[in-house]
């Protein structure tokens, strides 16, 4: 893995000043496990007004000091690079912000107040050769993948409870690999468990954009479950324990919870987006509060009215912006459209397309398929759905009519002398045929002009050339209907 040059760069001018400086956090700890990091982050002893006489195309951004060096880089991840100081945190009385800032005086000082090992390694870069400083074992947990508090886990989550929550977003995004998973380990795991409920101070903010960390890696169900395990959850989305060990009715072989997972994986495994890996998370979290009855007979009606309004304030809490939570409740409260052939009418696709919007139509298809794949049915995309997607973009098509016209009936009654009647309809169809075969003849002088020259035609001839034009039309229709069907595999 090469270290970028702006980085270099930077660190080459903080040491000829007679500075320390070091690439450091996650960084590091990617360019090791040969990932290209998020972010850079550099740390030094040098103070903040220090850094900014070096570099003067910078700001300071947040009460720790940082400051952030504007280059000319391309890359999204070095057009911004930040440069903290080395610090020790000290008092966090209300488990969210250290109460003051000090600076420290050395890497290692800085390095401790680190989360986890694989998070505390810096770098040295001098003369092209690179030096690891691993002064907690980082570098061995790496290798086994092991994410583990540096220092004394029960103080580490006491002082910041968000970490808790960053513990488990790491066992999951750090890799993919089956057989190869990331676990905690074990101080730190029980430590994790005894101060769960810490996570109550964390502002939902923080505990938001955690998740949505979550959510967005291929592991996302298992961090969910993960979250559940060590008693994290109920602080986050307590809704969803509500179906932990129910069972559903003889349609469903997996409980509530067990299906929402399931479905939330699918998901995952597909690389949905993220609004869709929510709405499939959430599809069935009313089937608790609407359970009726127990056992292969049991019923959940109207169990997505009531899931659509627990989304909306499972949302609303986590302070998503409001755009996403509409549409995530949208996709929640019509997640159970029929589908079946003979039920998918022309009017009962349009109603469903103006409930979620067609925007979000395809979005919803695929909370579908999750929905599916979550149930244990193995097959995704069925005929049925891809039927419904034919209707769909059907109804959406603008429907091929004398209103495309740049001219209307008036224009042509005012030039040929005409009351209202069917010879009106008739010259617009015969231009419509017109523009069919040739666009660029829907413009407005040229069909006056037409109009003009049809005028001088007797009744009978206007009504013979409308018909062959309302034919060809048809043809044409006819055709893209075809197209349609071919596009979707319906025969
Ligand atoms: P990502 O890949 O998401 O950027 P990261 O490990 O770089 O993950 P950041 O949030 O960018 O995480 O933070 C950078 C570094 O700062 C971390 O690697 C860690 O050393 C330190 N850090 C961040 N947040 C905390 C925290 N809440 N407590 C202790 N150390 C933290
Ligand atoms: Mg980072």
């Amino acid at each position: 893995m090469k270290i970028p040059k702006e980085i270099k760069n930077i660190i080459e001018k903080l040491n000829k000043t007679g500075f320390e400086a070091f690439i450091v956090g996650g960084c590091v700890r990617d360019i090791l496990r040969s990932k290209k990091p998020n972010d850079w982050d550099i740390t030094t002893n040098a103070k903040p007004e220090e850094i900014q006489k070096i570099f003067p195309k910078s700001f300071i951004e947040n009460e720790f000091g940082t400051v952030t060096i504007l280059t000319e880089s391309e890359d999204e991840t070095l057009k911004e690079i930040e440069i903290t100081p080395y610090r020790i945190e000290s008092e966090y009385s209300d488990l969210r912000h250290p109460d003051k800032i000090e600076w420290a005086k050395t890497l290692e000082e800085d390095l401790k107040r680190r989360d986890f090992t694989v998070n505390a390694m810096a770098m040295e870069i001098k003369d092209r050769k690179y030096k690891v400083i691993d002064l907690f074992g980082g570098l061995k947990d790496l290798k086994n993948k092991i994410i583990k508090a540096v220092g004394n886990p029960d103080e580490r989550f006491k002082e910041d409870a968000l970490r808790l929550m960053r513990a488990i977003r790491f066992v999951v995004t750090l890799d993919n690999l089956p057989c190869f998973e990331w676990e905690i380990e074990e101080r730190t795991k029980t430590a994790i468990k005894e101060n769960a409920h810490l996570l109550e101070k964390i502002s939902n903010e923080r505990i938001r954009d955690e998740l949505v960390k979550i959510l967005m890696s291929k592991n996302g169900a298992r961090g969910i479950e993960i979250l559940r395990r060590y008693g994290l959850l109920k602080y986050i989305i307590p809704e969803l324990e509500e179906g932990f060990g129910m069972g559903q009715n003889k349609h469903h072989i997996y409980q509530v919870y067990e299906h929402m997972l399931l479905s939330l994986n699918y998901a995952c495994q597909k690389d949905f987006p993220l609004l869709v890996k929510i709405a499939a998370l959430l599809h069935d979290i009313g089937k608790p509060r609407t359970k009726q009855g127990e056992g292969p007979n049991c019923t959940f009606y109207n169990h997505e009215v009531v899931g659509a309004e627990m989304t909306k304030k499972i949302l609303e809490r986590l302070k998503f912006p409001k755009k996403d939570i509409e549409k995530v409740v949208k996709l929640v409260r019509y997640h159970l459209f029929y589908y079946n052939k003979d039920e998918v009418s022309e009017s009962s696709v349009r109603r469903l397309l103006r409930n979620v919007g067609p925007e979000n139509f395809d979005d919803l298809l695929k909370v579908r398929q999750a929905d599916r794949i979550g149930s244990g049915v193995p097959k995704a995309e069925p005929f049925r759905l891809r039927y419904l997607r034919y209707v769909a973009e059907k109804v959406l098509q603008d429907p091929i009519s004398v209103k495309m016209l740049k001219v209307n009936g008036n224009d042509v009654m005012k030039i040929l002398n005409l009351k209202p009647g069917p010879k009106v309809g008739q010259v617009l169809d015969i231009l419509l045929g017109y523009v069919l075969n040739d666009p660029s003849k829907n413009d407005r002088n040229f069909l006056e002009n037409e109009i003009k020259k049809l005028g001088q035609l007797s009744d009978t001839e206007i009504s013979q050339l409308a018909q062959n034009a309302r034919i060809e039309r048809e043809k044409i229709e006819q055709k893209r209907d075809e197209m349609t069907k071919q596009k979707y595999w319906i025969s």
